[in-house]
């Protein structure tokens, strides 16, 4: 897979439509200079085509250029479309009918030009995410058994499998470091641009460089299922889904084009009929109209910004499900964040570990450590760590009641370990309220009939959550809360650091969801930015679910229609930004493709407005605003 895809896209240089885009254009400029620039029109008048040499030539190209509309617009008519192919043929011909050959010839030529020029930005678009598997290198340096090295195929290693990878050289492969050290730049994958130390046991990615040691890597995935492969499946996935905004103007262009077939026709017989002027000028201002009704850079807008919008962010690490969420996401302007793991570091400490009634800590680590041994959560992560023991036998029925807490029979015996809500018989323990205003997390570990003692873990607010809170908040966020199951005494410190005033604490899952629910009413809308895995529920239900550290955690990346790959909460404002800028790049390219074509198509009416002008102002320099405005897009980096 890797290397083949990234030619899985054509050039559209080299098409048929092309090749025929350069002869047309070579006849028309040919022809026009045969007839000496000075004679700019070789109008002959109805049904008199000048058939002398430079007539030749112009005709040729005309049907040259043309060609690349004829078929297109017959099976058009099959359907009962009238599409832009059908305004082309109509123009061309019509132009041949009043002894215009240049205008033909310009026409076709043109028009065949903008085209390609269109299927090439959306080409180069799409290319952009297709580079990204090109990082990883052609082969890879296996090592077998023995220690010897041999140079095989990338796309032949599997799980399991031993590389080298020398300084300076691209990770071919998703595993992890079996020895070494470097520091690793992983810009492609997470779009941060700081190196990042790698070590025994790290985890890499294919595609990303080995700055300066040298690493030998266990496969952990096979070739073609790396992370960098579904990034570029997943952007491929977005690009292929229509904004809605895309339906609106698809359904508009469906009934414009018959409107403007019917204006154009009126244009051609009403006023001639008044005796407001002859046959041939009014029929020439019609047609004129024809060409400026073409919808092509209107259309083209759209896909061409979303699918910029959507590679250049994947470039960056952000990937967006869709160009629906850069609409949504774009015009959001409250933000909820999920609190341990996002707004803090998610590598909790315990700090505190006191048993009751005679217990003592190691018996209370004992009695908790082999339960939350079977848990992912990041506060059961610290207890095994502090309890320093290894998977224990005997652990049956466990249960993890999310936003609560986790219980198991161990060695017969219940163990609850947990929130306050797991111990309904119970009063609330002396300490408990002490430690939780000192900004920690309490858990309570008992047996089936009581408490026997708490443990206090911490955790450590990120060290750009202030910044990226500030940040967020001069981009003109209104509304920006804390949801957490965390208690409300620790929950507050958090939001006291950060500067965030709404905290809700204490929320189990459901009432997340819940939370979502009244925000997104509130503020027609909201980003909800968790974990993905835990959070999944409450980021379903936000307008934009967006997840953090995709890199490290695929299922992270499957469930949030947008996801960080790095683990750093800067990529949001950036993200947005992205978002933002697609967003209202669509809305001007539409509006000034609109005004554009209203402009032109009054002056066309009015006779002040020639083909000429009308393909060149009108589709030439519509596409090309479009193309550069993409182009901006691209220019965008997370870093500023
Ligand atoms: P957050 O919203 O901060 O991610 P959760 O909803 O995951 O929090 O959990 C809420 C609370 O439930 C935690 O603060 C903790 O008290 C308790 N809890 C959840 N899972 C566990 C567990 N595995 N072990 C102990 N306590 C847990
Ligand atoms: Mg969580």
């Amino acid at each position: 897979m890797t290397g083949a895809s990234a030619t899985r896209y054509a050039s559209p240089w080299r098409t048929p439509e092309a090749r025929r885009t350069y002869m047309s254009g070579a006849l028309w400029l040919i022809g026009m200079v045969w007839l000496g620039l000075a004679s700019y029109t070789h109008r002959a008048g109805w049904f008199q085509l000048r058939l002398d040499g430079p007539g030749l030539v112009l005709l040729t190209s005309a049907l040259i250029g043309g060609w690349n509309f004829f078929p297109k617009a017959l099976r058009g008519l099959g359907r009962y479309r009238l599409d832009m192919n059908f305004l082309m043929t109509i123009a061309i011909a019509g132009a041949l009918l009043i002894g215009e050959p240049i205008e033909a010839a310009a026409i076709a030529a043109l028009f065949s030009f903008v085209e390609l020029l269109e299927a090439a930005a959306v080409v180069r678009a799409r290319r952009a995410v297709e580079a990204l598997v090109v990082l990883s290198p052609e082969e890879a340096a296996l090592v077998a058994a023995d220690g010897s090295e041999e140079l095989v195929p990338t796309n032949s290693l599997q799980r399991g499998h031993v590389v080298r990878v020398r300084p300076g050289d691209r990770i071919p492969i998703d595993g992890v470091v079996r020895s070494g050290e470097s520091e690793v730049d992983e810009a492609s994958v997470t779009g941060e641009s700081v190196p990042v130390a790698k070590a025994r046991d790290s985890e890499v990615f294919a595609g990303t460089m080995v700055v300066q040691g040298f690493l030998e890597i266990e496969a952990t995935t096979d070739a073609g299922n790396t992370t960098l492969d579904r990034i570029v499946k997943l952007v491929r996935q977005a690009e292929a889904r229509k904004v809605p905004i895309e339906h609106v103007v698809e359904r508009f262009a469906r009934w414009y084009t018959p409107a403007v077939t019917g204006t154009a026709l009126l244009v051609m017989i009403v006023p001639p009929l008044l005796g407001w002027g002859t046959n041939l000028e009014w029929f020439t201002r019609g047609l004129s109209l024809l060409v400026i009704a073409c919808p092509c850079a209107l259309v083209i807008a759209t896909p061409v910004t979303v699918v910029s919008a959507l590679t250049s962010a994947a470039r960056n690490g952000v990937i967006i499900k869709g160009g629906e969420f850069l609409e949504s996401l774009g015009a959001t302007r409250a933000i909820a964040f999920d609190k341990t793991g996002t707004l803090t570091e998610g590598r909790l400490e315990v700090t505190d570990v006191i048993g009751f009634d005679g217990v003592s800590a190691e018996e209370l680590l004992a009695l908790a450590g082999p339960v939350e041994a079977r848990s992912e959560h990041p506060i059961a992560e610290a207890v095994v760590r502090r309890w320093g023991g290894k998977v224990a036998d005997g652990v049956t029925d466990f249960e993890a009641l999310p936003g609560r807490g986790v219980t198991a029979m161990v060695n017969g015996h219940k163990v609850r370990v947990g929130t306050m809500a797991l111990f309904p018989e119970s009063a609330v323990p002396d300490g408990m309220q002490g430690l939780e205003e000192k900004g920690r997390t309490v858990i309570l570990v008992g047996d089936e009939s009581r408490i026997l003692g708490l443990v206090a873990v911490a955790d450590t607010v990120r060290a750009n959550a202030a910044k990226t809170v500030r940040r967020l908040e001069r981009m003109g966020m209104r509304h920006v809360v804390i949801l957490t199951g965390d208690n409300a005494a620790a929950a507050g410190a958090v939001g006291e650091a950060l500067g965030i005033s709404d905290v809700r604490a204490r929320l189990l899952p459901e009432q997340k969801v819940a939370a979502i629910e009244n925000l997104v009413r509130e503020y027609h809308g909201i980003a909800m930015v968790g974990d993905g895995v835990n959070d999944a529920p409450a980021l379903a239900t936000a307008t934009v679910g967006i997840a953090m550290g995709g890199a490290g955690s695929p299922a992270a990346v499957e469930t949030a229609d947008v996801a960080l790959m790095a683990d750093d909460l800067t990529m949001l404002p950036y993200a947005i930004r992205v978002a933002r800028l697609s967003r209202s790049l669509v809305r001007f390219n539409i509006a000034a493709a609109l005004s554009l074509k209203l402009l032109l198509a009054i002056g066309a009416v009015a006779g002040v407005v020639d083909l000429l002008i009308a393909v060149l102002v009108g589709d030439m320099g519509a596409s090309i605003v479009v193309t550069l405005n993409a182009m901006r897009l691209a220019r965008l980096r997370a870093s500023q």
